[in-house]
């Protein structure tokens, strides 16, 4: 069996084609059309590329940009403020700042400064908060769990009841995606590096998220078959054959995977696309809280 691939790539594209249209149409009307603020603080290189691809993806869909690029020694009163800025500014309906911060400033605290309605990243305490409850809707659902929760239901609309391995705990992938999959009544295990077992759990799981940041964490015979597997990872491991030096590779060994599951995702062109995809939806979504 060789399992079908979720090509993010492909379904990001026509997630970001509607979005592109719904403004086209705005425009057309002359009602507003979202703004999305990039913050950038330093010179982290992976960073700057991450929000380059941001920024160039706005502009193609045509929504308002506007870059934010701060000296590495920015103080933390000088992002708060300028967070602070943006909050009250109403050209502006969402606002991402980019992670990691540089080591001299809390990210809690900057994360805490951003206005829930502008939260476009989905992971402001408040909306991490409502995400939890079962009754409660968040402002806006965090973008890479969005993302994955698109991709298996791209795959399977209905999860309902299925047992999930989601491996890997952090605020911004593991513990809201565990929440999301909960929200559609499947049934997750949240796994992380102190957990005993993780190929058993995996070997019983009907979906696998692995989002641990450790190449090839995940062996082939660790996919339950017919699984659906969403590999999160971005790894770069030395290849002297690559230009740079080094290639991607996610945190499951897809070759072997992709002879078990039903449907995998690769590294790259999987959750990569889909979360800048889903960023430009939440951004769009930001007009209803004005
Ligand atoms: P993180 O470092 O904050 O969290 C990693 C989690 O994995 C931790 O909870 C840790 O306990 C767990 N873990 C680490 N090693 C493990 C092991 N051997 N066994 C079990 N659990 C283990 O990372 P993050 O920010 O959640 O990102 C995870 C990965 O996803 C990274 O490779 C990151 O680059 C990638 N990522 C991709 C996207 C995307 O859009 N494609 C977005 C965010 C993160």
């Amino acid at each position: 069996m060789t399992a079908e691939i979720i090509d993010g790539k492909k379904l990001a594209e026509s997630i970001k084609e509607d979005i592109k249209n719904t403004i086209a149409v705005r425009k057309a009307q002359n009602l507003p059309i979202p703004g999305l603020a990039t913050v950038l603080v330093g010179n982290n290189p992976a960073s700057k590329t991450y929000v380059a691809n941001k920024i160039k993806t706005t502009a193609a869909l045509g929504i308002r940009s506007y870059s934010y690029e701060l000296e590495e020694n920015t103080s933390q009163e000088s992002l708060e403020m300028l967070i602070s800025e943006l909050n009250d500014n109403p050209e502006v309906q969402g606002i991402l700042v980019q992670l990691p911060l540089p080591e001299h400033l809390s990210e809690d605290k900057v994360l805490h400064s951003i206005s829930p309605k502008k939260d476009v990243d989905g992971i402001h305490p408040y909306n991490a908060g409502l995400l939890s409850r079962k009754y409660s809707e968040p402002l806006f659902y965090p973008c890479t769990p969005s993302g994955i929760m698109r991709m298996i239901e791209s795959v399977c609309p209905d999860i309902s009841g299925m047992k999930a391995a989601v491996v890997g705990r952090s605020s911004i992938v593991g513990m809201p995606t565990a929440m999301m999959l909960s929200r559609s009544n499947a049934t997750p295990t949240i796994c992380h590096s102190y957990t005993k077992d993780l190929d058993e759990i995996c070997r019983e799981s009907d979906i696998l998220v692995a989002a641990a940041g450790s190449p090839h964490l995940i062996q082939g015979d660790w996919i339950k078959p017919g699984a659906i597997v969403i590999d999160v990872g971005i790894n770069h491991i030395p290849d002297s054959t690559k230009p740079h030096g080094y290639r991607l590779v996610g945190d499951v060994d897809f070759d072997e995977a992709v002879k078990r599951a039903g449907a995998i995702s690769p590294v790259p062109g999987g959750v990569g696309p889909m979360t800048i995809a889903m960023l430009m939806a939440n951004t769009l979504k930001a007009i209803e809280y004005r």
